[in-house]
Parts: structure tokens; sequence; C-alpha cells
């Protein structure tokens, strides 16, 4: 069974020593994968990996919390973000490479707000760069991979007041999708598809079940030809490596956990997901 993870960034520092390997083992089972950018240089790295591997393809952009500089801390990663715009005319120049598949990652974050500044400020900025994204988008008629993290109402009303005003909206990705089925509805109103993560896998937290159950009622309920894997290698780990580095062959316990969901085998999740992916990205 052929697997598509639509979301990683082996091109991260977390891969610098064996980024090679690490590649040879997820090619070595014939995944195809998405090599996501997060500003200039991830951006250019990730047509550079496409060039180089068949089974790999580009997505290029500006990650929101990279408009302000800021302390990230993830799951195993820290790291201070750098200050970055969207550079049109950069992003022009690399889009032309046949094998650059998506814009983005971009979007929407309110979880990492510098401590100086405002939701309200951090939000003016982000959505001016998101519709910059959303217009490159459409100028380029490529769709979008799309970060929401603690801010899926503006981003809803964002995208709805977009299509309302220009009549057009380009198709997409809600990447490592974790909010609810109210939320998710309205991204499939609006076109968009599903990516779902190794977060499907992980147990419900004791103290407030609620974001998981919510969350798995989304895999359950969401249309089949809507839904895709990712793993967003380096992060979010499946539950059985939980807590060491991602990677994106780990895409095969997304595809095991939305088959035991939605009571099908794990070959008819991946023979769908993988035709999902192809079908966004435009990949014959
Ligand atoms: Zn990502």
């Amino acid at each position: 069974m052929r697997l598509f993870d639509t979301h990683c960034h082996i091109q991260f520092q977390a891969y610098k020593e064996d980024r090679a390997e690490v590649l040879d083992r997820s090619l070595e089972k014939g995944l195809m994968m998405n090599m996501v950018g997060t500003q200039k240089d991830t951006s250019k790295m990730a047509v550079q990996l496409a060039e180089k591997y068949e089974n790999i393809y580009a997505s290029i952009g500006t990650h929101p919390i990279h408009l302000h500089s800021t302390h990230v801390d993830e799951e195993e990663t820290s790291f201070q973000s750098r200050e970055e715009n969207f550079d049109w005319e950069y992003y022009a120049d690399l889009v032309r490479h046949p094998k650059v598949v998506a814009i983005g990652e971009c979007g929407l974050d309110l979880f990492h707000v510098p401590k100086d500044m405002t939701p309200d400020q951090v939000l003016i900025k982000q959505k001016e760069v998101f519709i910059d994204h959303i217009r490159f988008a459409l100028e380029f008629d490529k769709p979008m991979v799309i970060h929401c993290r603690d801010a899926h109402d503006q981003l809803i009303d964002l995208l709805w007041g977009f299509k309302k005003e220009e009549g057009k909206l380009p198709q997409g990705t809600i990447h490592c999708y974790t909010s609810n089925w109210e939320h998710a509805r309205q991204y499939i109103d609006l076109g968009f598809y599903l990516g779902f993560t190794g977060v499907i896998t992980f147990p419900a937290k004791k103290t407030d079940p609620k974001p998981q159950e919510d969350l798995l009622e989304v895999v359950r309920r969401a249309p089949l030809e809507r839904i895709l894997i990712e793993t967003d290698s380096p992060y979010l780990t499946p539950q059985v490596n939980r807590g060491k580095r991602n990677e994106p062959w780990l895409v095969e316990e997304v595809v095991k956990k939305i088959a035991e969901l939605r009571e099908m085998t794990a070959e008819e999740a991946a023979l769908t997901t993988t035709q999902n992916a192809k079908r966004l990205f435009g990949i014959a």
C-alpha cells in the first residue's frame, strides 16, 4: 500500500545529521511526501529535496509564527523564530518549479503570541500575510497548506469573507486538524480537505477528554474523499513512538487509526487518502 505523507519537514535542523537515511527509510517503503516550507530558506530546501527525489514534492510559504520573533516550544524542539515577511517575488521564483504542489504552510496562530503583543495585534499581520498567500495561490493556481492554532473562528470568518468578496477561493488542506465537527463542517463546505496527524493516535487526557473525543468524531464523520494523512515530522510522533523524533513512514499509524475508527481496512484507507492527496496536489 502506497502512503502519502502530505505534511513533513525533513529539511529542518532536527534531521541535519542523518537526513538522507531518514528519507531513505521512508522512500524504501514507497512513501510519497510533501516537504513543507515555513519561511524562505526552508521553502527553498523543500524544493531542493523535491528536485532530488522522485517521490518528494514541495510546498512553499511563510508560517504565521515567523511573522513576529517569538519563542516556540514544541514537543520535541525549542527555538526562537526569525521574523520574516511574505516575499512575493522570492516565492514567485520558487513556484515555477514543477514539483511545487502547494502554497504554505501559512495561516493563523494565536497559540504563539509574543509577550509584548496582544492577540489582536498579532492577528492583524497574520491575516494580511495569509491573504497574500491566498492571492498567490490563486495567481499560480495551487492549493494551500493551512496551519491554524487557536484561531479557527477567525480563520473561517476570513475564508468565507474572501470567498464572498472575490467570488473564489483556492482549494487546500487544513493541516494537523485537531478541532471539532462544527469547524470541520465549515472547512468542508468551503471546499477544503482535513489533514490528520499522529495526534489522532494519542489517548484522551483523563482530566479533559472532550477535545480528543471531538477530534475522533471528526475522523469518523468527515467525507472520506476529503481526508488526508500526514506526520508533521519532526513533531507529533504517533503514540507508538511518542517522545521520539517523528519520521514520515510513521504515517502508517495514522492510516491504521483512521481505518479502525471508520471500520474499514488499512489498505482501503491508504488507497483513498493517497488518491485524495494526488487529486489535491495535481499529481498524475
Ligand atoms: Zn508543519
